[in-house]
């Protein structure tokens, strides 16, 4: 029996293998469905190319939170990954990339020690062999089960990609939808290029908050993707079936800045 999708925008009904076929966005309105890290790695990268590093590295609960042990397994077991990021090495219509891609079905895609850690790695993986890194957020932001341990990453991984500016090696970010509190607060502001899905939530504090605090309306399309763009936090609005072709330019038109070893890698 046809699967149909109800569509989130426009309420058409989708077929299931025509919103596969469109990398699930919606062929009648554009609108871009939520994809996990799988998803977003086949998209992305050439076929087989990925390889995964740092998969090993699993939570703790390092404030002895009750529950968050078991929401962790749960989380495991749903998503079928260990932890809210996956970081490997791939290439991208030939070219080399060190790629760290978030998941928003892993306890909401929330930064906390591990999620940090690999991150970081990723971004010194990159710095150390000459090789851009791209990294693609969904995020509520950090993990408050690991209370200040998760604030921690930001710093950390803010740290990294001042590494990757001083080795002169590209970071681009690719921010989808949503990506919010301590990720946008710290690495994802920081690439070189700030790439984003379109309609992509984009933010620190969300509209709710913001409405409540300065007691006023906030504008229609109050920070979506596009709104970024022409406040100028975002570079470029790129749809998913021109994303990888995207990020391949951006290498080849970066490989100026790189050294001899990147150069013969791709
Ligand atoms: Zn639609």
């Amino acid at each position: 029996m046809q699967v149909l999708h109800d569509c989130p925008s426009c309420h058409r009904h989708i077929a299931d293998d025509v919103l596969q076929k469109y990398l699930l966005v919606c062929p009648e309105c554009g609108f871009h469905h939520r994809i996990n890290a799988s998803q977003r790695i086949e998209q992305l990268c050439d076929s087989g190319s990925f390889k995964e590093f740092s998969g090993e590295l699993c939570s703790k609960n390092p404030i002895e939170l009750d529950g968050y042990t078991e929401k962790l397994l749960q989380n495991q077991q749903k998503s079928a990954m260990n932890e809210a990021v996956v970081t490997g090495t791939c290439t991208i219509e030939k070219h080399q990339a060190v790629l760290a891609v978030m998941s928003f079905d892993f306890m909401g895609g929330s930064m906390g020690s591990v999620v940090g850690e690999k991150i970081t790695q990723a971004m010194f993986q990159g710095a150390l062999n000459n090789i851009p890194v791209i990294i693609c957020t969904a995020s509520g932001g950090a993990r408050m089960q690991e209370g200040i341990f998760s604030l921690m990453q930001m710093a950390k991984t803010a740290s990294a990609a001042a590494l990757l500016e001083q080795t002169k090696v590209p970071l681009f970010i690719v921010l989808t939808h949503p990506t919010t509190g301590g990720v946008t607060a710290s690495f994802a502001m920081l690439g070189d290029v700030i790439l984003a899905e379109p309609g992509a939530l984009i933010g620190f504090a969300g509209p709710r908050v913001i409405e409540g605090t300065i007691g006023q309306k906030l504008p229609e399309g109050f920070q979506r993707a596009e709104f970024q763009l022409a406040k100028g936090f975002v570079d470029i609005i790129v749809p998913r079936d021109k994303l990888r072709n995207q990020l391949s330019f951006l290498i080849r038109t970066h490989k100026s800045n790189l050294g001899e070893t990147y150069e013969q890698d791709a």
